[in-house]
């Protein structure tokens, strides 16, 4: 009873008479009062409200020894955007993790907030997700609302050279959308899955490319308050892998990315290096069940630390050194026998799988350079931190 209060009430309201439900609970009896529970399915099946409930409290207070006419509340009420133990499996590349106890799928700002707010009412979590192509879900899943912003408009300034994107878009899809009018720059990130929330939120870099250097503009929308900003880029603090997004305090809604207008000639050009980068990708990387590289390389602060190795950033180098590549395997999980820093999973693997070969990963090479590698794939739903 408790952990349903504890979801919040929506109020009491008095009723003439205790409504038809079939009572197939009965929780509690105090002395003074009985509270009777009718089941979610039940209540919102014969109530015709905008929401759905956890359920019904009926309340009948005694006195004297006998029960009052009885009352009601609804006990924690769920917008109808609103869904709840969404299994989250499919919902991020590596196909694992639990189940999102909410989730919303908002396409516009409106709803946006409406979601924020729900999770504020009910003291919850937000998580918000992309397409979950860099993000492992615990096996335990998420014990809060799970918010995957699903606006999907681009807007394309006539005149200019800029695009505004929601952050539902996808990124493939984007570029696509830009070549198709001869806007050109983004071809650079070719290949790299995600929506625009998630790739902004990383800052998505291919060799010297970052995709923080082609944004002007952006809306974003604070999760605890719900209060949408119009922001630069300067707000960003863009580095390699860094955004402010990185705070969890606020959702990309929308971004608008300033791009050049070329000739057909570029355009056709362009197009060709985009399918040149896809080729190679695909030759390269292993492109399902991996949320890309693992580990993000190490920083230029961190390099002066390395031991008794060349002092080279990239953490695959590593990895390559240390064997582990198409050889470690734990459970469903192990690390691609295309590159030594991408994670792979099979049917029926869980996190904990993902979990035990990026620890061992880890390991191997601080034994061979005295560095810990961190992940760029970002750990959500745990208890606590499961990597070294
Ligand atoms: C095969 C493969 C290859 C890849 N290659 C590259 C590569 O070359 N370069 C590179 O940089 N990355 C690469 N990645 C990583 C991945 O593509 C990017 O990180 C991508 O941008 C993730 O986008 P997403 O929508 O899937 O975000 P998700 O994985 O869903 O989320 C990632 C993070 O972004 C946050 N987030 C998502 N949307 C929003 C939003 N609207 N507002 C605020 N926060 C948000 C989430 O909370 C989460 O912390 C690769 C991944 C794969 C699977």
């Amino acid at each position: 009873m408790s952990r349903c209060l504890a979801g919040g009430w929506s109020g009491f309201e008095a009723c003439e008479s205790v409504p038809p439900f079939p009572l197939v609970e009965k929780r509690e009896k105090k002395k003074s009062a009985r509270f009777l529970w009718v089941h979610h399915h039940h209540a919102t099946e014969m109530m015709d409200v905008p929401w759905r409930c956890s359920g019904i409290l009926i309340i009948q207070r005694q006195r004297k020894g006998v029960f009052d006419k009885p009352g009601f509340c609804f006990v924690q009420r769920v917008p109808m955007s609103i869904q709840e133990s969404v299994c989250l499996k499919s919902k991020n590349w590596f196909q694992t993790g639990g189940t999102a106890r909410y989730y919303a799928a908002p396409a516009t700002e409106a709803a946006v907030v409406d979601a924020i707010q729900f999770a504020s009412t009910n003291g919850l979590k937000i998580v918000v997700l992309g397409e979950g192509a860099n993000v492992l879900f615990s096996d335990e899943g998420v014990d809060g609302l799970v918010i995957s912003p699903k606006n999907t408009q681009i807007v394309c300034d006539a005149e200019g050279a800029s695009i505004t994107a929601g952050a539902g878009v996808s990124m493939p899809y984007l570029i696509n959308f830009a070549l198709a009018r001869n806007l050109l720059g983004l071809e650079e990130f070719s290949g790299i899955p995600g929506t625009v929330g998630g790739s902004v939120y990383i800052n998505i870099h291919y060799f010297e490319f970052m995709l923080g250097q082609f944004l002007t503009a952006a809306t974003v929308i604070n999760l605890k308050s719900g209060t949408a900003l119009r922001v630069d880029r300067g707000w960003f603090g863009f580095a390699y892998n860094q955004s402010t997004l990185q705070g969890h305090e606020w959702l990309l809604f929308d971004a608008t990315f300033a791009l050049r207008r070329g000739t057909d000639m570029e355009a056709a050009y362009a197009r060709g290096r985009q399918h040149e980068i896809e080729r190679h990708r695909h030759r390269r990387y292993p492109t399902a069940r991996t949320c890309g590289s693992f580990f993000r390389n190490f920083l230029p602060d961190e390099l002066n630390a390395i031991v008794g190795q060349k002092k080279v950033p990239f953490v695959a180098y590593y990895l390559e050194k240390a064997g582990v590549k198409g050889e470690l395997r734990l459970g469903g999980a192990s690390v691609s026998h295309l590159h030594a820093n991408m994670i792979v999973t099979e049917e029926g693997a869980t996190s904990a799988d993902v979990v035990a070969v990026s620890r061992v990963m880890q390991i191997r090479v601080r034994e061979l350079c005295g560095l810990t590698p961190q992940p760029e794939c970002r750990l959500i739903g745990f208890d606590a931190y499961p990597l070294l």
